[in-house]
């Protein structure tokens, strides 16, 4: 994707104006509930861009139940995987232990599988529905096709809104920024083991705010 000088500097400033934004709802020093709290306005802000494209233009392929884009990779911020991990609690503990085992067989398949990484359903495929919608990562949220065929056929090249991606790029990369500026790390891990680290490691959010090393799995 080539971008023009002018679209390079709005997507620029986009993630400049953002970063500062989230910079200052973090603060310097952020609790884990407030770390984990502002992620949520990544996830409202790329919802809203993916509506608004959708009302203006032609819309997108996707439905409820087709789920071709859940049986790659996903990846998400340690922040994101925090934040599922804290919902999560709600679930009866026999639904968190079942979830446990599923993230450590898809592990294996993957790690037994190597490269490049097979098609598997994401864990939290649950009869081709996300069963955790409302706190799905943004990489989940801007998913979007103009042909359920391409995705079906897990075609190369998916036929997308530039405008959504580009907007929800600038909204990710700026959220990444004030994370970072706050001393917390963004990198982006694979969802099975950022799960796996999440849930598995009790301090792990306190881990991660006091800049330590993710060990995921
Ligand atoms: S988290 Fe939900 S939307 Fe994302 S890949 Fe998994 S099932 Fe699909």
């Amino acid at each position: 994707m080539q971008l023009g000088e002018q679209e390079q500097a709005a997507l620029k400033a986009s993630i400049i104006q953002v970063g500062q934004r989230v910079a200052r709802e973090l603060g310097e020093r952020p609790e884990l509930a407030q770390a984990l709290h502002v992620v949520g306005f990544l996830h409202a802000a790329v919802d809203k861009t993916v509506a608004q494209a959708a009302l203006r233009g032609e819309k997108p392929a996707c439905q409820p139940g087709c789920a071709s884009c859940c049986h790659v990779r996903v990846e998400v911020s340690p922040v994101e995987a925090l934040r599922l991990a804290a919902c999560l609690q709600d679930w009866p503990a026999a639904r968190r232990q079942d979830l446990l085992q599923g993230l450590q067989q898809r592990l294996a398949r993957l790690e037994n599988a190597g490269e490049p990484s097979p098609r598997l359903p994401c864990v939290f495929l649950q009869d081709s529905m996300c069963s955790i919608y409302p706190w799905r990562p943004a990489n989940c949220r801007k998913a979007h096709s103009f042909s359920a065929e391409a995705c079906q056929q897990g075609a190369e090249h998916i036929p997308q809104d530039l405008a959504i991606t580009l907007a929800a790029e600038a909204l990710q990369a700026g959220t990444a920024q004030g994370y970072r500026q706050a001393g917390l790390s963004m990198a982006p891990l694979e969802l099975t083991r950022a799960m796996l680290w999440a849930l598995e490691q009790p301090a792990a959010g306190v881990a991660w705010l006091a800049g330590e090393k993710i060990t995921a799995p």
